[in-house]
């Protein structure tokens, strides 16, 4: 079993975090559980930092640095997290800039120059710049969660490098505080003062000293992120750091990993945004051709070319979204294709250059190979392609995984045909394989090799990084091109440079962090990439055995290095049942930090914490299962907590590029926490509601008397907030008697008997929401289909109701849950079996019947029941495609603005919502950029929970219906629309009443 993650070395650490609290207004975190969400980065590292300190103020930063010299804690700043090489892992105190050092402090619009704090993160930072006709073009992939903080202490190149260069190249000044704690200012030479001067012309002595080794090992390719920029004084770079030759110190500092400052803020270079793109997609028969042809391409003055091998073609093709889109950019079936980006203000000039990449590949013997796309729609599509693609490649399952070790190396393009067929030669020797993607442009090729850490992945990773080494030392390229150096890369510094550049740097080091105060082990004295002591899943990684309550078998597999088949459900060996395999499905890689209105991660959005992000949750869920928090496991209280704002609206299932479905792992931590500290009264009351539903609605005026007592009284409201655990701000449900239940006799149903014999029939499953508080978008529901000639059967308006269970997942009672969703499965199987669509009305409902229930071992009518459940506009889209739904609609009057449940989203049925909706004659309706309304089940009635609710309908879409005039506002949920009402105090309708409400009067009726 693993050791619990060691409380970090220092001995005074209790005192640190004393003194931190009580000096800085920061936030201190020094809990084992906060201090493993801050253990790993993208990278295959972890390293328990000694504590964490999230400042409030650049006051606080001086201060935490202050307390770590006195007291000799080393400092580790950190921004998104996203380094994929382990530079934000380490024994430090991790001092986290991303929360809320975050501001622009100056913006020049007109000399295109801003000045900003370490902690903005980059989309956020361009947004702002956009009204200028700005932007900042290092365009990382992690654009929405890459800090400039991160940026630059990575030294980051974007896709469009080879017109805008690197980090370094777009940097003009750097504030920061040095280890002795003094504030300099570092930029061109000319305007030092004298204690920066005097670093310069250290650094100058060190280059000096150091120049006929600089001369002979110093990568000249743009793309060498590796070690100091020691070369601001004898200059290497194909592209000159500074455009009119000159020396700035501030360039030192880029690339630095934060090992030698802090930045306090960066002055950066912005520039214009181009006013058009076009793109040129040329299709290459061989992969060989493709990377051969780079080298003349360029010459065309592209702002970016961009590899998409036929694997990746592959996955794209695979995939019924992106199939249309991928395959207009297909000529036959290549092998590989080059994306060509051309960007400026002339569009005839880039029309100009797009003829000639289709004449230039016709002079290399490839006439017809270009697909030309002038248009900006279609080029975005194909970019979301290429991005898409390397999703699905991570979201291999099994123990092997790609890993990030030479996934950048840089190599002169005259050699790239060579290289990478030479490093795939490397790969087949050692029995796995890589997917080549992006840089063409400047040589930087991504490649993952598949490897199991906690098997031979080591020993194959050092005997793979040595071949690869010796390919780049061949070809004369930089072994770190992109990702910088970290644990993993920096062994190979002085492989590199060679001795004396490296002592150079450790000179550097020593002078400038005598104490090596900040981020030790990186860059200069780190330790072997292979060190399994750094590894997050080293070969002696286990996990507690379980039996979890879901069905996780499929994540329970062995995956093949070289074909990446998976071995059958249930075969790999884990001893939860492949819960845990699930949970590592979370590379780290920050995805879910991205702040778009979206869905994933609508707690983040709120609090900014790491503990309440997908990432944070997925390792927090990973250490309690593999045993380093100690004694806690599922049922402990550091899960409880990082689990607690989970709204489970599923964004995460859609939008994690690995597929982490923190919905579903939050079922299985939830079970085990009731399990073990047992049931409130209001999870009863919460869990049971389906079932004394029906009891209720025969007697409102009985069960409504304590809400309208509440509203009549407040001491009852806030009595029934400490008793029950509702919010009293809240307004409940109210039960009414005018159900399906007791009106269904002026419904027009069709019995079961009747639905199987009708030619047009359908289903309509009506779950407790919609039965009890809302009938009337049942009653509407069945106008609509009524209209169109369905025969509708209602099933289950006698005796027990019909519920999927989802009361019961949600408050710990997976038995019941099982036992629910099992009772409706049974019920709706005959009509499956006949092929009769199931459809119901109310999408978390609905969904569960394609999502849960096929995880709860209900067996193959499970199967079978998803396989005929659709929402209700799913299945009005279908049938009107098909012409089977055609009912007369009268004209729209206003406009319709739709909101769409998390769950919609999640499966992706936000768009029948829109082409039903315009089956109204004149109607438009549009989406509300929106995330999740906050309500979410249960969660924005509980009291401890209510101002996060409100908070997350804030972000967006309360404002956004405020905003909506007199439109129509959908909201398909039941919650949505109750938060809604509450919030913007407007009602919103389900799409059934909005429909019934245009049909056309029937003559006579
Ligand atoms: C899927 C994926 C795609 C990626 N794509 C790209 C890409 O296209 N191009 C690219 O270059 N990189 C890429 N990366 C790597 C990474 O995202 C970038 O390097 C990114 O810029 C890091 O930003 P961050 O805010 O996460 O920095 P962090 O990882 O938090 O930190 C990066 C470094 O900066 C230091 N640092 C942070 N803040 C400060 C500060 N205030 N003072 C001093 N030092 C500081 C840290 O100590 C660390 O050494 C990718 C990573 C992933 C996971
Ligand atoms: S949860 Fe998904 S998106 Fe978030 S860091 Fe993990 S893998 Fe990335
Ligand atoms: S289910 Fe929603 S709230 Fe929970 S982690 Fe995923 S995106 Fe975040």
């Amino acid at each position: 079993m693993n050791a619990p993650l060691p409380r970090g070395v220092l001995a005074d650490r209790d005192e640190l975090a004393r003194r931190l609290a009580q000096e800085t207004e920061g936030e201190v975190l020094f809990d084992v559980a906060s201090c493993g969400r801050y253990a790993t980065d993208a990278s295959i590292y972890q390293a328990m930092p000694i504590g964490v300190f999230v400042p409030r103020t650049p006051h606080d930063v001086a201060v935490a640095l202050q307390l770590a010299r006195e007291l000799g804690a080393p400092l580790l700043p950190r921004g998104g997290g996203t380094s994929q090489c382990g530079q934000t892992t380490g024994t430090a105190l991790v001092v986290d800039f991303s929360k809320h050092l975050r501001r622009v402090l100056a913006l020049d619009a007109e000399a295109r120059r801003a000045e900003v704090e370490p902690g903005i993160v980059l989309d956020h930072l361009n947004a702002q710049l956009k009204r200028h006709g700005l932007w900042y073009p290092v365009d990382v992939s992690t654009s929405a969660q890459a800090t400039l903080g991160g940026m630059a202490g990575n030294n980051s190149c974007g896709s469009r490098s080879i017109a805008y260069g690197n980090m370094v190249h777009n940097v003009e000044r750097i504030a920061a505080w040095m280890a002795d704690g003094r504030a300099l200012d570092f930029g061109p030479l000319a305007t030092l003062g004298a204690a920066e001067r005097e670093i310069a012309e250290f650094v100058r002595g060190l280059a000096e000293a150091v120049a006929p080794e600089i001369d002979a090992n110093w990568p000249t390719v743009m793309r060498r992120v590796a070690g100091y920029n020691l070369d601001i004084f004898r200059p290497r770079s194909e592209r000159p750091y500074t455009a009119d030759g000159g020396v700035n110190l501030a360039h030192l500092l880029v690339g630095a990993e934060g090992t030698l400052a802090l930045t306090r803020s960066l002055t950066l270079r912005l520039a214009p945004l181009p006013a058009h793109k076009v793109l040129g997609v040329v299709n290459f028969a061989r992969f060989h051709t493709a990377m051969d042809s780079a080298q003349h391409i360029v010459k065309l003055g592209p702002s970016a070319v961009e590899l998409v091998d036929r694997t990746m073609i592959e996955l794209a093709r695979a995939n019924p979204a992106f199939r249309p889109v991928i395959e207009t950019a297909l000529i036959g079936a290549p092998d590989a294709i080059l994306l060509v980006e051309f960007g400026g203000d002339d569009r005839a000039a880039l029309l100009k250059q797009l003829a000639a990449l289709v004449e230039l590949m016709a002079d290399l013997g490839l006439p017809g190979s270009v697909v030309e796309m002038p248009q900006e729609a279609a080029q975005k599509a194909l970019w979301e392609v290429r991005k898409a693609g390397l999703n699905i490649m991570m979201s291999l399952k099994g123990d092997g995984k790609p890993v990030s070790f030479i996934e950048d190396c840089a190599v002169p393009l005259e050699h790239l045909a060579e290289y990478t067929d030479a490093l795939t030669a490397v790969f087949a020797k050692h029995g796995t394989r890589g997917t080549w993607y992006a840089h063409a442009s400047v040589g930087t090729l991504h490649v993952r090799p598949i490897l199991d850490m906690r098997r031979d992945g080591a020993v194959k990773m050092r005997a793979i990084a040595e071949e690869a080494a010796a390919l780049v030392r061949r070809y004369r390229g930089a072994y770190s091109g992109e990702h910088g150096d970290g644990l993993c890369r920096g062994e190979w510094i002085r492989w590199q440079f060679g001795p004396r550049i490296d002592d150079a740097f450790r000179a550097l080091k020593q002078r400038l962090d005598p104490g090596n105060l900040f981020n030790p082990g990186k860059i200069v004295d780190p330790p072997k990439m292979d060190d399994a002591r750094l590894f997050r899943f080293p070969p002696v990684y286990r996990t507690i055995p379980l039996t979890p309550v879901l069905d996780w078998s499929a994540w329970n597999v062995r995956n093949d290095a070289v074909t990446e088949a998976t071995t059958a459900p249930g075969t790999g060996g884990d001893d939860t049942g492949g819960l845990a395999k699930a949970v590592e499905m979370c590379n780290n890689n920050g995805h879910c930090r991205k702040f778009d209105a979206g869905t994933m991660c609508p707690s983040y959005r709120v609090t900014r914490d790491e503990q309440h992000v997908t990432r944070g949750r997925a390792n927090t869920l990973r250490l309690a299962l593999s045993g380093q928090l100690g004694d806690e496991a599922l049922d402990g209280a550091a899960v409880r907590a990082a689990l607690d704002l989970c709204v489970s609206c599923k964004g995460c299932k859609r939008d994690c590029p690995t597929g982490v479905d923190m919905a579903r792992l939050k079922v299985e931590a939830t079970a085990a926490y009731k399990r073990r500290h047992g049931h409130t009264l209001r999870d009863r009351l919460i869990a049971h509601l389906p079932r004394y539903a029906r009891f209720a609605s025969a007697l409102p005026w009985l069960f409504n008397l304590p809400e309208s007592a509440k509203q009549r009284v407040p001491l009852l409201a806030r009595w029934s907030e400490r008793a029950l655990g509702f919010a009293a701000a809240r307004s409940l449900p109210r039960w009414r008697r005018d159900t399906v239940r007791h009106e269904a006799a002026g419904y027009g149903l069709a019995s079961a008997a009747q639905a199987l014999a009708a030619d047009k029939s359908v289903l309509l499953w009506v779950d407790t929401f919609n039965g009890h508080f809302e009938s009337e978008n049942a009653r509407d529901a069945v106008r609509v289909l009524r209209a169109a000639g369905y025969a509708v059967h209602v099933p289950g308006l006698r005796g027990e109701p019909l519920c999927c269970g989802r009361t019961y997942l949600a408050t710990g009672m997976p038995e019941r849950a099982k036992a629910s969703a099992g009772a409706l499965v049974a019920a709706l199987a005959p009509f499956a079996a006949r092929g009769i669509a199931i459809v119901g009305l109310e999408p978390s409902c609905l969904l569960s019947l394609r999502d849960e229930a096929l995880v709860m071992g209900l067996g193959d009518a499970a199967a079978a029941v998803a396989a005929q459940a659709l929402t209700f506009e799913e299945f009005l889209a279908r049938e009107a495609r098909a012409g089977r739904f055609a009912p007369e609609f009268e004209a729209a009057s206003r406009p319709i603005k739709v909101h769409g449940h998390c769950h919609q989203k999640a499966f992706g049925a936000m768009a029948p919502v829109l082409e039903v909706l315009g089956l109204i004659p004149g109607a438009s309706p549009e989406l509300i950029e929106s995330s999740c309304c906050g309500m979410a089940g249960s969660f924005g009635y509980e009291a401890e929970h209510h101002a996060v609710s409100m908070q997350m309908a804030e972000l967006s879409l309360l404002p956004a219906v405020r905003a909506a005039g007199d439109a129509w506002i959908v909201a398909d949920g039941a919650s949505c629309r109750h938060q809604i009402a509450d919030g913007a105090r407007r009602e919103a309708l389900h799409v059934a009443r909005v429909l019934a409400a245009h049909l056309a009067p029937k003559p006579g009726v």
